[in-house]
């Protein structure tokens, strides 16, 4: 479970995130909604401690993210320290990040250690790549090259992935085969948070829809309501230019 309360985060005097609370219950998948700067990306950024929050705490499974208190004090942990909690959180970007030189299953298994091949073969089957584990990503159309990526972030057996619009750089004809993944994904109880303006995807995919709008979360809840039924004039008016 990924716990956010009052999540607070400016750059300069810019406030990008403003008093953010939300709750995402293991084994459910989370959409995150908004218009361009809303404060989206900066919201998965902060989970992975990727930012650092002003105000506010990110928990997952409980625990603090990128802090440890020290009586009623918050100290910032380690970088080695930072860096195992992220090994729990799977991140895909929407410019996939993929090693250039290193194959597939290289990529796959960048993180994990060659003992790990097994199952960087397997994963790369889960994700319909059997057949392109030593391909280079140059030898890989956009859409294979994300499913590789997803396939690396599942290498670590994370507790939650964050997708930041991982369809948004594919041409159109290779969007579905990336969304079929992630609702296999979804299927199989992963704990997801994603951003994207695939609409259709959110309200087969999500169990709930979040709506950010200049860093506040003005709404939140099943895609029925949110979709559907929006309380607020921004997430109409956000609505009726993607819908
Ligand atoms: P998009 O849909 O275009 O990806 P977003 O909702 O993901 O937008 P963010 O990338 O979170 O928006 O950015 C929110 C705001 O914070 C924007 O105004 C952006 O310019 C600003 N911002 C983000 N990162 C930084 C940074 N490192 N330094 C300064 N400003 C930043
Ligand atoms: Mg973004």
């Amino acid at each position: 479970m990924i716990e956010l309360t009052g999540v607070t985060k400016s750059f300069g005097t810019l406030e990008v995130l403003h008093d953010v609370d939300l709750t995402v219950p293991a084994g459910s998948v989370t959409v995150v909604i908004g218009p361009s700067g809303s404060g989206k990306s900066t919201l998965l950024r902060c989970i992975n401690h990727l930012e650092k929050v002003d105000r506010g705490r990110v928990r997952v499974d409980g625990e603090l993210i990128g802090y440890r208190r020290v009586g009623n004090k918050l100290h910032e942990l380690s970088e080695r320290h930072i860096l195992k909690q992220r090994r729990d959180i799977g991140f895909v970007f929407q410019t996939f990040n993929l090693f250039p030189h290193m194959t597939a299953l290289q990529n796959v298994l960048e993180a994990v250690g060659k003992e790990a091949e097994p199952r960087g073969r397997e994963l790369l089957a889960r994700v319909g790549l059997a057949d392109k584990v030593d391909a280079y990503p140059r030898q890989l159309s956009g859409g294979q090259q994300q499913r590789v990526a997803i396939a690396r972030a599942l290498a670590l057996e994370p507790k939650l992935v964050l997708f930041d619009e991982p369809t948004s750089a594919l041409d159109p004809e290779l969007v579905g085969e990336v969304l079929d993944v992630m609702r296999d994904l979804a299927k199989a109880g992963t704990t997801m948070v994603v951003v994207t303006h695939e609409i259709g995807f959110a309200r087969e995919v999500a169990d709930t829809i979040v709506f950010l709008d200049e860093g506040r979360l003005l709404e939140q809840g099943p895609p029925a309501e949110v979709l559907d039924n929006p309380q607020h004039e921004r997430t109409k008016a956000f609505l009726s230019k993607v819908l």
